[in-house]
């Protein structure tokens, strides 16, 4: 069986052309040799709706388009910055938009996936504004403005998010480990796969019942570096793997 890829994180934009190549080059690597992408938020740095069909965004959806007719599946999770991505969006990429936490069976395995951001409980401000921005009424009256306008409040939120750097390690609160544990109850699974953190990692936890589970993040993609941490499914089971580009 084919491989099964999770990327998150990379956080595209026009204006980083290291990142947005190797997320080019990787969607050609899998193109007919793999079973599935996943792909677990902030995928772009900001996104104003799927009526923003510029240049960028229509390349990147190319490239998702070309993946899926190559024959492979791909699912998108919302991020904290691209929550307001659509069915549109996914349907012309020829992938599917999943809740945003979803268990998915791997061989014998199930694990849950995930953005991550709903398990940094202990941000008070962030979660006050995750509750508000994933309010359907909220994004209705959001997308009921004009394209143009709703551009200028995406630069807007991308020059505070750069003035405060946001999509720093140090400044992005880690998960509440009793966030996960609950949640990997509730979902009855013992692993979890997510984002956000920028702390890619395999951690062995001890779970609410005394046993063993695994939570696995993802790293970020880096213009600077030009490197991510990308997580592989296969008969082995699942790894962390450093991504060049
Ligand atoms: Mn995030």
């Amino acid at each position: 069986m084919k491989p099964t890829y999770f990327i998150s994180d990379l956080h595209l934009a026009a204006d980083l052309p290291r990142v947005t190549q190797g997320f080019t080059q990787l969607l050609a690597k899998l193109q007919s040799n793999a079973q599935a992408l996943y792909v677990l938020g902030d995928l772009f740095e900001v996104w104003v709706g799927d009526d923003n069909l510029s240049d960028y965004n229509q390349q990147i959806i190319q490239c998702f388009k070309q993946l899926t007719q190559s024959g492979v599946a791909l699912y998108f999770v919302h991020g904290n910055r691209d929550f307001m991505l659509g069915e549109a969006f996914a349907t012309a990429c020829g992938g599917q938009l999943l809740a945003e936490r979803t268990v998915i069976k791997l061989g014998e395995q199930s694990i849950l996936v995930e953005h991550g951001d709903a398990l940094c409980t202990l941000d008070e401000k962030f979660m006050a504004f995750r509750a508000q921005s994933r309010n359907p009424l909220w994004q209705q009256g959001m997308l009921a403005k004009p394209l143009a306008e709703r551009v200028q409040i995406a630069e807007l939120w991308r020059l505070q998010s750069k003035m405060q750097n946001s999509n720093k390690p140090e400044n992005i609160m880690d998960v509440t480990p009793q966030a996960v544990l609950d949640t990997l109850q509730q979902y009855q699974v013992t692993s979890l796969l997510h984002g956000h953190t920028h702390r890619p990692m395999i951690h062995n936890i001890t779970l609410n019942n005394g046993s063993t589970g695994q939570r696995i993040v993802l790293g970020d993609w880096q213009e600077e570096t030009g490197s991510a941490v990308i997580g592989i499914a296969d008969e082995q089971g699942i790894r962390l793997e450093e991504y060049l580009f």
